[in-house]
């Protein structure tokens, strides 16, 4: 282990090193120091590399896996001292629910489909086969750790700890044992949610004292998995992640973990994508994103089995972490800061729907913004935002009113709303209810009856400051044995309100980010914008003239705020 990478590591490569069993040549005259010397050259101070591929090869003399057949060397202790020579940090990967050379051989450690069928159909899915967490495969990933733990890294990166209920005989057994039903698919789901978690947390417990970074790759798992944020987003593949994925996410990481990287890729589509290197301008733009939330950036690559690391990817992998190195002054050590915050319910850092839209919305409105765990420290901000009415917490609760008794501002959303008035904050209107209809409408400023596309709350105004109607829908998507009603128009303003101003409190009906998220209808973020300017005048940063899609981040250390 090193510390010339210190806590927090800037610039990192993920090597998601997998390898089918087909090379005949794997890595034969693969030289370490040239290697870790092309990665120094390259600026990049730490990297995950494989101890154990999804496809079940080991890269190191195991005495426990199965070593990939045709490596000859000892290839990531040889990676290692190379790496530390350099002063190059190394993390090594291994997958926690795929191994498919040793599942392969052990038709007992998989789970089990509903149907009863053990393999998924599609047998080039990396997927189709996956451990069952109550197998005797435990104590076989758990003899590799310990070795893998022997080796003198800096961090473990332990991927793919999938969730997937498993309907085998053992798990069966150990439900009816504990109490569950097995014929009900709730109870299958809520038994291995647990029988997961109890499995990660004794791997974890195996790992968390040995003083290395460790990250349990699955955004929603509880914070506790994760000595750090790495937020997985190759943001060139959209049907995965794409570029809206990172922005809320980092939000919310920012006030969860002191070390944030943001884990990209070189490759123009996803992993695996051998030919395919993004263009520079797009690395850039990866970045930025990173630099402008106080992140880390590691870039995925996947060094060919054959002939090393790729002399262009290297040569891009330099260029930006060289203009990385020359913004670095400005962002070590540094967090992002913000006066507004999005609550959020739940323990884990993944983000929820509706943050993706206030994401957006904040972006191009210029206002630089958090997201926060009901434990997180929201005592600084100057405005809140409340979108759910899940929490159940006498400490939050308390939390917001103090918070607004200091005088600052909450802003209730859609269900939000019936959190507001449980705590006393919305006497200014009069909470009705559930609206019924599926496509309400509402009036801002002018006569257009715009669509709020989602379901709202029937709120009445008492004594606010009324600045949006509540129009209603003609029918819903219906069907009445004859026709169906597709066609949807605006009904009549009602005595109800869509969007009501208070002292200290606003109320918006219905779910405006998930709506802006979905359909980026302009007059929702102008209403958003016509609240903020009742609640959030006094703001620590304006800007005017700048492009919608132009982006604004703060970032202070104690040195400087930039
Ligand atoms: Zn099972």
């Amino acid at each position: 282990m090193i510390n010339a990478v210190g806590e927090k590591f800037l610039r990192a490569v993920h090597f998601d090193f997998h390898t089918s069993p087909v090379i005949k040549n794997m890595l034969d005259g693969f030289d370490a120091d040239a290697f870790a010397l092309r990665l120094k050259d390259a600026n990049v101070q730490y990297i995950n590399f494989p101890a154990r591929c999804n496809m079940g090869y080991s890269y190191y003399d195991t005495k426990v896996g199965v070593k990939y057949p045709t490596l000859k060397s000892n290839l990531l202790p040889d990676i290692i001292t190379a790496c530390h020579k350099q002063g190059i940090g190394v993390s090594a990967y291994i997958n926690v629910s795929l191994n498919h050379e040793l599942f392969a051989d052990h038709e007992d450690f998989l789970t089990v489909n509903k149907d009863g069928s053990r393999i998924g159909q599609d047998k080039k899915d990396n997927f189709f086969r996956v451990a069952c967490y109550n197998a005797d495969y435990k104590y076989h990933l758990f003899k590799e750790i310990d070795e893998i733990l022997q080796m003198d890294i800096d961090g473990i990166f332990l991927d793919c700890p999938v969730f997937r209920p498993c309907y085998c005989e053992r798990c069966k057994a150990d439900m009816l044992k504990k109490g569950y039903d097995i014929t009900s698919d709730k109870d299958f789901y809520d038994y291995h949610a647990l029988t997961r978690l109890n499995f990660l947390s004794e791997l974890r417990d195996k790992i968390k004292d040995k003083n290395i970074k460790y990250y349990f790759n699955d955004v929603g798992l509880p914070v506790e998995f994760k000595t750090h944020a790495e937020t997985e987003c190759l943001t060139t593949d959209a049907s995965l992640w794409g570029y809206g994925y990172y922005g809320p996410h980092s939000a919310l990481a920012s006030t969860i973990y002191n070390h944030r990287v943001f884990m990209s890729g070189r490759f123009q589509g996803s992993w695996g994508d051998f030919g395919g290197i993004k263009n520079l301008a797009s690395l850039e733009y990866d970045l930025y994103d990173a630099l402008m939330s106080g992140a880390a950036l590691s870039i995925g690559d996947h060094l060919h089995p054959v002939y090393g690391l790729e002399n262009e990817v290297y040569r891009r992998v330099k260029t930006v972490f060289d203009e990385h190195l020359l913004y670095e002054p400005f962002i070590k050590n540094s967090d992002p800061v913000a006066e507004v915050g999005v609550l959020m319910s739940g323990n884990s850092g993944a983000a929820k729907p509706f943050t993706y839209g206030a994401d957006l919305m904040f972006k191009e409105l210029k206002v630089p913004y958090k997201i926060y765990l009901a434990d997180g420290d929201f005592s600084n901000l100057k405005l809140l935002i409340v979108c759910e009415d899940i929490f159940d917490n006498d400490v939050l609760d308390k939390k917001l009113k103090d918070f607004v008794k200091n005088g600052n501002k909450i802003i209730f959303i859609g269900k939000g709303i019936d959190y507001g008035a449980r705590l006393n904050l919305i006497n200014y209107v009069n909470v009705v209810g559930d609206d019924l209809s599926d496509n309400a409408y509402f009036t801002h400023k002018g006569d257009m009856r715009w669509a709020s596309y989602l379901q709202s709350k029937l709120i009445k105004n008492v004594s606010g400051v009324s600045i949006a109607d509540y129009v209603s829908n003609i029918c819903n998507f219906d069907y009445d044995g004859r026709q169906s009603y597709f066609y949807r128009p605006q009904g009549d303003i009602t005595e109800y309100s869509a969007c009501v101003i208070g002292k200290d409190t606003a109320c918006i009906s219905f779910d405006i980010f998930t709506a802006y998220k979905d359909m980026v209808l302009k007059a929702h973020r102008d209403l958003f914008e016509d609240v903020l300017s009742y609640l959030y005048q006094d703001r620590f940063v304006t800007v005017s003239g700048l492009p919608v899609t132009s982006e604004l981040a703060v970032t202070a250390s104690d040195k400087q705020t930039v």
